[in-house]
């Protein structure tokens, strides 16, 4: 089973290589095109990518016309212009070309992968998807409808968010910083107790329905994990002490600098510094040596 296949087509290799890594260890298969005419080859490829991050400035073809070819032969892929051209004529002609979006140069890195995971829950990829389920909870995604033992449970729209994220990753420890990026915006700089909130909703509508609330287990400094297996009875909903080691508050610590860094870089209006503020990312999230922590600077 793969992930969602994403074509990164971007000559810049001080972006797309970094790039590349940080989309590969989300989970997506990607492949790579320095120009325009290796990106239209490997659009016809299969599987065939369901979103095409594109950049505008290629080499060989203007980048608005490679968005008309690639929509053309990719009419269900979701299409993300990169432009370091914020000019508002560009992204109107390369909207009308077929585009789905645009991100402007310099971005950071956070910002673009909950744009491409907005882009393809609501796009064909997890919609087409069976629903997810683990034990009796299923989430049906298409429907946006969750059941318990097969009774429905009504869930707010971002309580339905956050559980479908939890499944999606049931068994893994997911980080505060993932949950609220993925769940809520990337832009997000506010307390997270809207998070443990949501996490408590969750746990009394479950409960309520019959599942054990303590399947939602706080991973305490780090996060949340949804359990595969069924709690011991009489487990508390709150774990006394993680198990592993989960990343220190130092780490956190460093995350709200590289956001803030990569704040500034964002008003920033050189490519330099966008190529900076992607290297700078990157390299963080290589220190902290997991996929996490990537999530958790940006
Ligand atoms: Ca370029």
């Amino acid at each position: 089973m793969t992930g969602p296949v994403i074509l990164l087509v971007e000559d810049d290799e001080a972006i797309a290589a970094p790039l590349g890594r940080a989309l590969t260890s989300h989970g997506y298969l990607v492949r790579t095109a320095r120009t325009a005419a290796l990106a239209l080859d490997l659009s016809v490829e299969l599987p065939a990518p369901d979103l095409v991050l594109l950049d505008l400035g290629l080499p060989d073809l203007d980048g608005v016309q490679v968005a008309r070819h690639l929509r053309e032969r990719l009419p269900l892929a979701v299409i993300v212009m990169l432009t370091a051209r914020a000019a508002e004529v560009d992204v109107v002609v390369g909207l009308d070309a077929g585009a789905d979006d645009y991100v402007t140069k310099p971005f950071r890195l956070g910002e673009l992968l909950a744009r491409i995971r907005a882009h393809l829950r609501r796009g064909v990829v997890d919609d087409r998807a069976a629903p997810l389920s683990v034990g009796d909870v299923v989430v049906d995604l298409a429907a946006r409808r969750c059941s318990a033992g097969g009774v429905e449970v009504a869930l707010r729209p971002r309580e339905f968010d956050l559980l479908a994220e939890l499944l999606r990753r049931a068994g893994e420890a997911v980080s505060r910083d993932k949950l609220m990026t993925d769940v809520w915006d990337a832009h997000w700089y506010g307390s997270t107790k809207t998070l443990d909130m949501h996490v408590s909703a969750l746990r009394r509508k479950l409960g309520a329905a019959g599942v054990d609330p303590a399947v939602i287990t706080t991973l305490r400094g780090f996060g949340y994990r949804y359990e595969t297996s069924q709690p011991a009875s009489g487990g508390s909903a709150v774990d006394p002490a993680p198990t592993s080691a989960p990343p220190s508050l130092s780490r956190r610590r460093t995350s709200a600098t590289t956001a803030t860094t990569a704040t500034t870089a964002t008003t920033a209006t050189t490519a330099t510094t966008a190529t900076t503020a992607v290297n700078g990312t990157v390299a963080t999230a290589g220190t902290g040596g997991t996929a996490a922590a990537a999530d958790a600077g940006l």
